[in-house]
């Protein structure tokens, strides 16, 4: 059920917690705000749809067990169980902890035409998904460490 709300619409978002989906208002922010909370770097890759350069985020090689939420609102995006090494550089998933945590649109920038990957909640630009990763899905999510946020689960 959708109950509008005072802002808007609530949104359902999966929580790997409790392994149930919550609605929750979406989160909206202004340039200005979202500056005040981020890094230079976490504002240009995730609000300005930037790239961090490969091998430098600090997940691509990262291994620990956990949960990858959102930088900006703190969405659980990916769990650790299914980051592979795809050796892009960038840490790289072949699911989203559920597809309501995420939406994609394609993005026709720097003339290629690709699937952008954004947080449902509140529209952070992750990166892009692609064909050509491992089973169970053949989906290669490339994300960027920057928009990531790292947690750790037993
Ligand atoms: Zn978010």
């Amino acid at each position: 059920m959708h109950t509008p709300g005072k802002t808007g619409t609530l949104i359902p978002i999966f929580n790997p917690r409790t392994g149930k989906a919550e609605d929750v208002k979406p989160v909206t922010k202004t340039d200005a705000e979202w500056k005040a909370q981020l890094t230079p770097e976490q504002f240009q890759v995730a609000r300005k749809q930037g790239t961090e350069y490969a091998f430098t985020g600090k997940y691509h090689a990262f291994k620990e067990h956990g949960i990858y939420a959102c930088i900006c609102c703190g969405t659980d995006l990916f769990l650790s169980d299914t980051k592979f090494d795809s050796g892009t550089g960038w840490p790289s998933f072949y699911a989203p902890v559920s597809d309501l945590n995420i939406r994609t649109h394609t993005d026709f920038s720097g003339g290629m035409v690709r699937t952008e990957v954004l947080c449902a909640r509140c529209g952070a630009h992750l990166g892009h998904v692609f064909d050509d990763g491992p089973p169970p899905t053949g989906k290669r999510y490339c994300m960027n460490s920057a928009s990531l946020d790292f947690h750790k689960t037993p």
